[in-house]
């Protein structure tokens, strides 16, 4: 199935809203633990953290969330896990485990559509998650 077909079977896209909580850490109106910063992507300490240690790496474009990734973006994706990792290796943590998570939809866990990879590591992490 063509790449257009596949997306018109997808649900709408969530419109991507400019004055949620991550558009504006990018703007620097609000502050943010900032581990990592490049032309793509940055990546923060979460503020209620779920692990010992839970940071987020979110992408500069704005895309509200994984679904509404196109053919275009594989480049940015591809790039938020491997700042996942690089961030995890300099925060010691990559050789005793660790999870990446994208919640996708209120559904799924999402609350900020702004589109981000969770990092959790430094506690037993259950499977499959809740
Ligand atoms: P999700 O529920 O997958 O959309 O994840 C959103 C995450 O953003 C949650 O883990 C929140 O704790 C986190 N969060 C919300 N506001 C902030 C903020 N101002 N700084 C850092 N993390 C935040």
């Amino acid at each position: 199935m063509r790449l257009a077909d596949r997306q018109r079977d997808l649900p709408p896209p969530v419109n991507y809203d400019d004055s949620n909580v991550f558009a504006r850490i990018l703007r620097r109106e609000i502050p943010a633990l900032l581990l990592h910063e490049d032309h793509l992507c940055l990546a923060f300490a979460d503020a209620a953290p779920k692990a010992p240690v839970h940071f987020l790496v979110i992408c500069k474009r704005k895309i509200a969330c994984l679904a509404d990734a196109d053919e275009s973006d594989k480049a940015v994706l591809g790039h938020l896990l491997w700042a996942a990792a690089e961030v995890a290796r300099k925060q010691g943590i990559a050789n005793d485990g660790f999870r990446v998570v994208i919640n996708n939809g209120s559904e799924a866990g999402q609350s900020v559509f702004h589109l981000h990879v969770h990092v959790l590591a430094g506690r037993s992490l259950g499977w499959p998650p809740g």
